[in-house]
């Protein structure tokens, strides 16, 4: 790879987080599928200075600088005029465009502004980028070996300027090769665990970039392989992954997008099988990742959101005596929650989940983030006990995919 890229952002309302720069991550997103690396991402406000000092630094470390937005015709749009500043170059007036945009006025039948005839300004030496869905256009200009692509901020003209004009030159240009790229998704181990768990880390980085991004639902592997082509590419990243597979195979719940609860309802479905649920710390969170799915109805009975000790008693049949000698959040309440729900609903399977989410209520002996995930199907049941963390939101997610993840299991060795 030969080129490297920056991107600068103009806009004050990027940094004051009232737009999300969702331009940079698409356009980082666009050049990975070309073999290029952006490499950095600036953000500066309408500020003339700052925008200066943001292209010297830029076109000091980089070839290609690609700027969005700014490009408006309001006073707080500068950002023609700093490039023009920047280069030295003085702003003409192009008659083609001035034209473009007086016809785009007509056609909508509204009267052009006065200052919308500044947009007709261009640098004089640099390239005009023609912008269909809008009157900005878009401006390219080659100095000293550097590319710097002037596009408007608005997503979805910069978008298409982006794939008219600027993508297929840099793949000319740099001759640039491909990225594929693979996300392994795994529950149930810690990031640094599942990081040494993998003994090849030296070959496959070799082959690929690997990442590892945890979240409340388990750490994704995110392998990336660059290549002159993609068979180039595809070959490495397959490579890569048959390296890594092996030692974290019982963690990986899917090798696509898929989420578990996605995994978990194609396996139940595909084996024609039923589930019924009992949520206690999960308060239907289970139930809404399972009905979420399409055609839930194949393989989903129904769930019961049983918080209360009297609930757990009459809508599932635990035993009083259990409740007071173990607690409801236990192994055996657990157990018999799973058991008791599968019985009532007739399913193949009973999952059920008692625990104690957090901040507050947690004791010594059981203190916040404990899960007991109950499992009942027609051979065996028995409950599994999680340590997890102590937030409230992020420990019932934990907990619906611990217990996903044993379905997952239970699913795969049937
Ligand atoms: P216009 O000709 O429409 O004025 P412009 O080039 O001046 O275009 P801006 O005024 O900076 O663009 O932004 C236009 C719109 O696009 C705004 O709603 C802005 O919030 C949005 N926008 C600008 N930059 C980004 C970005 N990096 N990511 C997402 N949205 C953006
Ligand atoms: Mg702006």
């Amino acid at each position: 790879m030969s080129v490297s890229v920056e991107i600068i952002s103009v806009g004050n309302e990027l940094l004051t987080g009232q737009t999300v720069n969702t331009n940079a991550s698409w356009i980082g997103e666009q050049l990975i599928q070309y073999g290029i690396q952006a490499r950095w991402v600036t953000t500066v406000g309408d500020v003339a200075d700052h925008l200066f000092h943001a292209l010297q630094i830029a076109l000091g470390r980089t070839q290609v600088c690609i700027v969005t937005g700014g490009l408006g015709p309001t006073h707080d749009d500068i950002t023609k005029n700093v490039v023009s500043d920047f280069f030295g170059a003085k702003l003409a007036l192009n008659d083609d465009i001035l034209t473009k945009i007086k016809q785009r006025f007509e056609k909508r039948g509204i009267s052009m502004a006065k200052v919308n005839e500044g947009q007709a300004l261009v640098p004089e030496g640099a390239t005009v980028l023609e912008n269909d869905l809008g009157t900005a256009p878009g401006l390219l200009i080659q100095k000293n070996g550097k590319h710097i692509y002037v596009l408007p901020g608005v997503p979805h003209e910069m978008k298409a300027m982006m794939s008219r004009f600027v993508l297929p030159e840099l793949q000319k240009k740099y001759d640039t090769g491909t990225f594929r790229i693979k996300n392994i998704k795994t529950t149930g181990i810690a990031e640094s665990t599942l990081f040494e768990k993998i003994s090849q880390r030296a070959a496959i980085q070799q082959l690929t970039t690997i990442a590892f991004l945890p979240g409340l639902g388990g750490v994704n592997i995110r392998l990336s392989a660059y290549g002159q082509n993609s068979d180039d590419a595809q070959e490495k990243l397959e490579r890569a992954v048959a390296l890594l597979r092996p030692d974290i195979e019982e963690f990986i719940y899917s090798d696509e997008k898929k989420s578990l609860e996605n995994v978990v309802a194609d396996m139940l479905t595909e084996k024609k099988l039923t589930l019924a649920v009992a949520e206690s710390c999960t308060g239907g969170l289970l139930c809404h990742k399972l009905t979420n799915i399409p055609g839930s109805s194949d393989f989903f009975e129904r769930g019961i959101i049983s918080y209360s000790n009297e609930s757990k008693q009459n809508l599932l049949g635990v035993p009083k005596e259990l409740l007071i000698e173990h607690g409801a959040v236990s192994e055996q309440v657990a157990r018999v929650m799973a058991k008791g729900v599968r019985e009532i609903a007739g399913t193949d399977f009973g999952l059920a989940t008692t625990g104690i989410a957090g901040p507050g209520g947690g004791t010594e002996k059981k203190p916040v983030g404990l899960v007991f995930v109950g499992y009942a199907d027609d051979r065996e049941d028995f409950a599994i006990k999680y340590n997890f963390a102590n937030d409230r939101i992020g420990n019932k997610e934990r907990f619906a995919q611990a217990a996903l993840d044993l379905l997952r299991k239970k699913l795969r060795d049937r």
